[in-house]
């Protein structure tokens, strides 16, 4: 097992190669993952690979996303320290974390309640205070603590779900998802201004499938939406 030195250099290699060349910038955001032991978000057997550029498996057939990905979908959010945030899929909680350490406060759901309670764990013993984990649907988003400055969704829905719109801050509250069936999935960036919403597609994506109401159903196999 590599030592806490050789995950330092890992991670720094990660953010050079995996980050600064494909053009993402944001200096807070590289930090952040220059510093956020991504090898503690990963079952044991997969911690040496933890820095490798692609998905792991998490259990519960769900994975934790490519370091790029999290990093593109951070990005393109402009978080601010003052920001109120709801991800929908905390999964690992890796990028939990992230939204953690550059927004004010972070909800975040999770429809499997053994990976909700170790991102739980995960994130506290990292000393992160500004969090609230839920159990449960994600798609119907968490209208008590609505409005939110940023939404983050980390699995795939079939379409975009009004309920999730409707609880963004009417002014200048963004939403980022992947929309789309296996394997077509497209990642877009919803902004709010008022009554009007635009929305810009960013990027061909694969990611697990949102479960839920306003969701995929149950039955939907998780292994044939991600290679
Ligand atoms: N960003 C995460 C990370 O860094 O580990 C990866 C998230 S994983 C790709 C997607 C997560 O969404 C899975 O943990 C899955 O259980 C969760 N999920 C799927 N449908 C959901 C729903 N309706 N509500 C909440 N979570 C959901």
């Amino acid at each position: 097992m590599p030592t806490s030195c050789e995950y330092a250099r890992l991670r720094s290699r990660m953010v050079a190669e995996q980050l600064v060349k494909r053009g993402i910038c944001d200096s807070r955001l590289l930090d952040a993952m220059r510093s956020l032991p991504r090898h503690q978000f990963v079952p044991e057997e997969h911690k040496p690979r933890a820095y490798e550029d692609r998905p792991l498996p998490i259990g519960a057939r769900q994975t934790i996303s490519q370091p790029y990905i999290v990093a593109f979908m951070t990005e393109n959010l402009r978080l601010q320290p003052q920001h109120k945030v709801l991800e929908i899929g905390t999964g690992s909680g890796y990028q939990t974390a992230i939204l953690c350490h550059l927004a004010g406060y972070v909800y975040s759901i999770e429809r499997i309640s053994r990976l909700a309670k170790m991102a739980g764990e995960r994130i506290g013993n990292l000393g992160y205070g500004n969090l609230d984990i839920h159990i449960g649907d994600g798609s119907q988003g968490l209208p008590d603590q609505a409005p939110f400055d940023r939404i983050m969704v980390t699995a795939a829905a079939p379409r975009l779900p009004d309920v999730l719109r409707a609880q963004l801050n009417p002014r200048g509250g963004q939403l980022i998802l992947p929309i789309g069936d296996a394997p077509a999935q497209e990642l877009q960036l919803i902004t709010r201004a008022g009554g009007r919403f635009t929305t810009r597609s960013l990027l061909g994506c694969r990611f697990v499938p949102l479960i839920g109401r306003y969701g995929f159903d149950s039955q939907t196999d998780s292994a044939s939406f991600v290679s």
